[in-house]
């Protein structure tokens, strides 16, 4: 029977899957850059390879999908109807390998910061982001 996913949905979740450079990652960075933050982008040597690191601040972002990783009470999670249990089982996993990850930056000294798909949307992109400047400063 029908995905809950229309098909544009469907396309939208399939693109975030190796997601490299996708846009929500890209307005987080033009904001930091615009703000005089100085980064480096995927940085593979570090737990979970964050999409940006902020070494001055010691400080590392995550922008994780809201349905990859599996957004808890969140709209844009909606577990697919076919092959339920599938992307149950995977969806679980990347969490555990998210929250491993987090644990194992946090015992480095490093501070997590994770910003959710949805946080980024237009509506909410501004509050977002200034929150964003307190957290790393702080
Ligand atoms: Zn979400």
């Amino acid at each position: 029977m029908a995905d809950v996913h229309s098909p544009s949905v469907r396309s939208y979740n399939m693109s975030r899957i190796k997601g490299k450079n996708t846009k929500p990652e890209i307005i987080v960075r033009k904001f930091l850059f615009a703000q005089g933050f100085r980064y480096r982008i995927h940085v593979n040597n570090l737990p979970g390879k964050p999409d940006i690191v902020l070494p001055k601040y010691r400080t590392v972002i995550f922008i994780q999908g809201c349905f990859w990783h599996g957004h808890e009470g969140c709209k844009y999670f909606v577990i697919p109807q076919t092959r339920t249990d599938w992307w149950l089982e995977k969806i679980k996993r990347n969490k555990e390998n998210d929250l491993k990850n987090h644990d194992l930056l946090i015992k480095e000294n490093w501070r997590v910061i994770v910003l959710w798909e949805c946080i980024l949307k237009p509506s909410l992109k501004e509050k977002t982001l200034s929150d964003l400047i307190e957290k790393i400063i702080r």
